[in-house]
């Protein structure tokens, strides 16, 4: 056999078996050819011609505080520079303001959401400082690094005269850090009519496409309590607290579905010579999987109701926030994870699959939209006062948005 022949049969061979692989490498190929684009090129020499500006205008926008449900001076600071382009601009009744750019009307509608609301109390100065290439400001980064980059978005692809087959929808959405009911609102009132929902929160080199379920408990051993000298058992509370501890932590967590599950607070009496007569410690469970949730609260529930009664004491227990996981069957699969795959390669970011996340992305998938979440720029010390980020790699994060967002809507 020549050796054109081996290399032929080989060839014929991997592509075979390989199918799934093939349809990958199309999106790569896809994706790498419109980067080469003169439309995405022209958009990359502008981002790099407005560095200043984006920084400033970066700037501005943070130093205009948002706490959750206050919104609204953001807003119409936000509305007022999104007014010079061509958009149509209208609120929800969730405050959300939505700006959309039109395509040909042939292609997938793209939601890009960032939110508006920081964490940060009603009134607070807020004065950015740069230095060694980071800007320091509450908020900077989660989320104002975001709503930057859409801005400078929608700019370089108007600069490169970029149309696409489908609407690009740019979403600055209200109170995601307090129950996200800005995207909840917004993706229960336009469930079906939208194709793929990317959330920028956080992240930069990466990206998710779950939600993880978050449950916050507080659970409390209440018994009579009493002296230190006292002769009664039942013993401090602690004692059953101790134990119950010692036993959640011997139950089995699993990595796959992503599950986590920590115990970082407790409490009892407030003083040395008392019997604790209420000890309470925190549950923090986490999963992709609603029914792991469900089977590890069962768990803690026995263990706690043994340990009680053991002690002869009763348990309460309080719940402190629960949300629920939000997983889209076949979204791993799904074109828009193919595309932010390829997209994140050909960006240089690799591997760019991440664990699960918790922002305005689950509210979507809940509601069966297909949604990733992302983010455009590296940051550190989020809901901090100390909070800051990289200057430089938000560039790059606003390139990787615009090639986003022209390989999901389709270039025209
Ligand atoms: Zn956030």
């Amino acid at each position: 056999m020549s050796l054109l022949k081996i290399v032929l049969i080989f060839f014929f061979y991997v592509t075979a078996s390989q199918h799934a692989f093939s349809q990958t490498t199309s999106y790569a190929d896809q994706v790498r050819s419109l980067q080469e684009s003169t439309g995405i090129k022209t958009a990359n020499e502008y981002i790099d011609k407005t560095r200043d500006q984006i920084l400033r205008e970066w700037i501005a926008i943070t130093e205009i505080n948002a706490p959750s449900k206050q919104e609204q001076e953001r807003a119409k600071y936000l509305e007022g520079l999104l007014r010079k382009y061509k958009l149509d601009i209208r609120y929800d009744s969730a405050g959300n303001l939505i700006a959309t750019r039109k395509g040909t009307g042939a292609g997938p509608v793209t939601v890009f959401d960032a939110h508006m609301d920081t964490v940060f109390q009603p009134g607070l100065k807020i004065k950015a400082t740069v230095r060694d290439g980071r800007v320091y400001a509450p908020g900077i980064g989660d989320d104002t690094r975001n709503i930057e980059a859409l801005l400078a978005t929608i700019r370089a692809l108007d600069a490169a005269s970029i149309k696409t087959k489908g609407d690009l929808i740019f979403l600055f959405t209200t109170d995601e850090e307090a129950g996200m009911t800005g995207a909840k609102q917004y993706t229960s009132d336009n469930k079906g009519k939208v194709d793929y929902y990317i959330a920028l929160d956080g992240g930069y080199e990466g990206f998710t496409y779950a939600g993880i379920g978050i449950n916050w408990y507080r659970h409390h051993f209440v018994g009579p309590g009493g002296h230190t000298r006292s002769r009664t058992p039942p013993y401090s509370a602690t004692l059953p607290l101790a134990r119950a501890i010692s036993r959640i932590y011997e139950l089995n967590v699993p990595s796959n579905p992503s599950s986590n599950l920590n115990i970082g607070m407790l409490g009892g009496s407030e003083v040395v010579n008392a019997k604790a007569s209420d000890a309470w410690f925190t549950v923090d469970l986490r999963s992709t999987d609603n029914t792991v949730i469900t089977d590890l609260e069962k768990k803690i529930a026995d263990i706690l109701q043994e340990e009680a009664r053991r002690a002869g004491m009763v348990v309460k227990t309080e719940i402190i926030s629960k949300s629920p996981s939000a997983v889209l069957p076949g979204n791993r699969d799904s074109r828009l994870v193919k595309i932010a795959e390829a997209v994140h390669r050909a960006m240089g970011f690799d591997p760019p699959i991440g664990n699960a996340g918790s922002n305005n992305s689950s509210a979507a998938l809940l509601q069966g939209i297909s949604s990733i979440s992302t983010g455009a720029g590296p940051c550190s010390d989020s809901h901090a006062l100390t909070e800051n980020c990289e200057i430089e790699p938000l560039y790059k994060g606003i390139k990787k948005l615009v090639l986003l967002s022209v390989a999901l809507a389709g270039l025209e």
